[in-house]
């Protein structure tokens, strides 16, 4: 098992320099003429090339040997449980997996593979403000888990989600996933949630287990749910006809998985793309689930969008970042000044046929990473589940 770690922030001064390609994770400016940032109590100070940053007095100083640093990845859709467990697949250690994978947030979409997990009104409530809770104060390897996300369920009031939000939370799960599944229904307690300041999600496509719902495209249109989760299938995907309604039919968030269908994740991309709203595009891997838990998922999505969905890669690397971090109100996912020092610092993989990082996962490769950054604290060095990157960045100081 991995390191666990309460919220902390590095109390000094970081400075990164020798960073060969800044990716920003902003669509509007991918990449970013800089070789050098700087970071203070965790937060981003400067970011630029090293004889415009004030370098001194740095109390860890690492050297990026020509690596890409990226804002770190964000999974937008998970399934926690409790701390680094899940009983989905039995495993341990998975989060901790995921940040070897460059993951340093990820939101859950419900924490419906607890055993037991309670169906009634105030076993609903009592599990989501548990499981924000215990996530606030957890994170596993240090990776930032937003969590406590109820599955609406008949019967919820409008007191209800305002007792949630009171309580810090912030998420709905998947809206389908439990009793409501009619969009009318739905409908009502979306809007009630949005107006308590808790965001929403809403199951796309077939259902993911025996007993779970069909949701089609009329039913999530109706829902009007802030993300448009899985669009393309969890795993079994809408007809692409419906896929392509959801795109033009509302501005809500498009959420594309990896436990999903490949396909209708492509061409929801290409849709997004005709429409010029890329923004609207995010990432998630939909697991722990039947289809496993996948460490270097959001890397895996970053590579098929890019080589498969004719994307250059530095846009890919933004669906996983900057967009997620603006949908999902977060404070990282984007390299600039005030955000957390959250980063991921990668290289062409060793023996890939790219010529370079951008290019070798344009092939459709995925890049080794060589160190992982949150909160301005260094995570992990060489990714223990990626394969070996061609540089790694060396600490040169760290009291
Ligand atoms: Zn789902």
């Amino acid at each position: 098992m991995g390191l666990a770690a309460g919220p902390e922030q590095q109390r000094g001064r970081l400075v990164i320099s020798n960073i060969g390609l800044m990716l920003s994770g902003d669509l509007k400016a991918p990449i970013l003429e800089a070789d050098t940032v700087v970071a203070e109590h965790g937060r981003i100070v400067a970011v630029g090339r090293a004889k415009d940053c004030d370098t001194g007095a740095a109390s860890v100083r690492i050297d990026a040997q020509g690596c890409a640093l990226a804002p770190g990845l964000i999974d937008s859709h998970v399934h926690p449980v409790f701390g680094d467990w899940t009983p989905r697949q039995g495993q341990f250690g998975w989060i901790d997996s995921f940040l070897n994978g460059g993951v340093t947030s990820m939101i859950s979409a419900g924490e419906v593979h607890l055993p037991g997990r309670p169906r009634d009104i105030i076993g609903v409530k009592a599990l989501a403000i548990t499981a924000q809770r215990a996530y606030t104060n957890f994170r596993p390897g240090g990776v930032k888990v937003l969590a406590g996300a109820p599955v609406i369920e008949k019967g919820m009031v409008e007191s209800d989600f305002m007792d949630l939000a009171a309580a810090g939370v912030t998420l709905l799960g998947e809206v389908g996933l439990g009793s409501v599944k009619a969009g009318y229904e739905a409908k009502e307690m979306v809007a009630w949630a949005r107006k308590a300041g808790i965001q929403s999600t809403i199951h796309t496509g077939g259902p993911s287990v025996p007993g779970s719902g069909y949701i089609d495209a009329d039913t999530v249109l109706e829902a009007d749910a802030d993300i448009i989760g899985h669009i393309n299938g969890g795993h079994t995907a809408l007809p692409l006809s419906q896929i392509r309604c959801l795109c033009e039919g509302c501005g809500r968030g498009i959420e594309i998985v990896h436990n999903g269908n490949e396909l209708a994740g492509l061409t929801a991309l290409r849709f997004a793309r005709e429409l010029g709203q890329l923004e609207r595009v995010i990432l998630g891997t939909d697991s722990p689930a039947g289809s496993g838990v996948q460490p270097l998922g959001i890397l895996r999505m970053i590579a098929l969008l890019s080589s498969l969905g004719d994307t250059p890669a530095e846009i890919a690397f933004c669906l996983a970042t900057g967009n997620t971090a603006r949908m999902r109100k977060l404070d990282c996912g984007l390299i600039e000044t005030g955000r957390a020092a959250d980063f991921v610092l990668m290289d062409r993989a060793q023996h890939s046929a790219g010529t370079d990082l951008l290019d070798s996962v344009r092939k459709g490769d995925l890049p080794g990473i060589g160190m992982v950054i949150i909160d301005g604290i260094v995570r992990c060095g060489r990714s223990r589940n990626t394969p070996p990157a061609d540089r790694v960045p060396v600490i040169l100081s760290n009291p």
